[in-house]
């Protein structure tokens, strides 16, 4: 960190900043030029918050020179991270050569469609079910989701499916009980500032799909998902899924651009959820080529049997018809990157299917 002074300040300001400096337990280096003194800071600068020293009399600003994540940087594991999806059936890999597709509905709804939606994106070559079961919902009147039930019923059509399931938890008490059933835990967009439940995820090891605030730079987001690491748990998966911003012709921006610049910052997964990133289902099969083609190493796509009659998010749900030309776009846009699609749903529905 570097504290530049002002052209006019005082020797007791620098001395003043280089007491609060040395008070933290950091050193200092001191370079005084012909026009201002620049203060180099040494030593583990993360504690510090630029702002207290930037405000100090005589200051003109500060310059952080390391990102304030440490384990979430990319130097800290510069060959990138490979996180492991295991169930009952098997294991998958996010962050490797194989793109995952993540596809389901909006929320759980009953059993009948859950199965029908499981079994149709699987046959389409889905790697994982999505699917709420506590659903954070803008209008406290809006279907707030089947809560446990719907947990049981995701656990259900795994069983039936071979698709590993990934679910949001809403709050630190959910944890545990959503952890039994799901196979990676969600964290969503209005939850990416809860600090508490990071750092309650960060005390499992279960995988952890972050999804970006929607009003969060990616600094705070790296900020989150560094909460999960330090917590001990190492295999937590960043996913874009769209920023307010002055359009409003889409539900939210979808900032591809936060793929590769991530990718460089970062060595955790990245994917991509083209659905609230929109809210347009015509927009979602070229915003998920486009994400694939950014770098994207996985893709949360919602998927309902009859988006007109949905209970939520309708007008962003893919049918399942949809959804299989989306996979066939996808694998096309993969191959042509030297990569492929990971294809768990497709062992999935062949156990399955060679059981019946
Ligand atoms: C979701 O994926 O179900 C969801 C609610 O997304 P977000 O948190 O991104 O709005
Ligand atoms: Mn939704």
């Amino acid at each position: 960190m570097i504290v530049v002074m002002l052209p006019t300040a005082t020797e007791e300001q620098t001395e003043g900043v280089v007491g609060q400096v040395r008070e933290r337990g950091l050193q200092v280096h001191i370079s005084r030029g012909e026009r201002c003194t620049v203060i180099g800071v040494v030593g583990n600068t993360a504690e510090i918050d630029p702002d207290d020293l930037a405000a100090l009399p005589g200051v003109d600003r500060v310059v952080r020179v390391m990102k304030p994540y440490r384990l979430a940087h990319r130097e800290a594991r510069p060959e990138g991270t490979r996180v492991t999806v295991r169930w009952e059936g098997g294991s998958l890999t996010v962050g490797g050569r194989e793109i995952v597709l993540a596809a389901g509905p909006c929320a759980v709804e009953d059993e009948g469609s859950l199965m029908e939606t499981a079994r149709a994106v699987g046959r389409a070559g889905a790697a994982m079910l999505r699917g709420g079961a506590f659903k954070p919902r803008t209008s406290p009147y809006s279907f707030q989701g089947l809560g446990h039930e719907g947990l049981l019923m995701l656990a259900r059509a795994r069983r039936e499916t071979g698709l590993p399931v990934v679910t949001e938890v809403m709050a630190p008490e959910q944890v545990a009980v959503v952890a039994t059933y799901a196979d990676m835990l969600q964290i969503g967009t209005r939850n990416m500032f809860n600090y508490p439940l990071l750092r309650a995820v960060g005390r499992t090891r279960c995988p952890v799909l972050l999804k970006r605030g929607m009003m969060a730079t990616i600094e705070e987001w790296l900020l989150a998902a560094e909460y999960i690491l330090a917590g001990g748990n190492p295999n937590v998966i960043l996913c874009e899924r769209g920023i307010r911003t002055f359009e409003g012709y889409t539900r939210n921006t979808l900032d591809l651009s936060a793929v590769p610049v991530v990718k460089s910052l970062s060595h955790l997964p990245v994917w991509v959820d083209p659905s609230h990133g929109t809210g347009r289902a015509e927009l979602v099969i070229p915003m998920a080529r486009a994400a694939i083609a950014a770098g994207a190493d996985g893709l949360l796509v919602e998927v309902h049997g009859s988006p007109v009659t949905a209970r939520s998010d309708g007008s962003q749900s893919l049918t399942p018809e949809q959804f299989g030309r989306l996979v066939e776009e996808c694998r096309s846009v993969a191959e042509a990157l030297g990569r492929g699609l990971a294809n768990a749903g497709a062992r999935g529905v062949t156990a399955r299917e060679a059981a019946s």
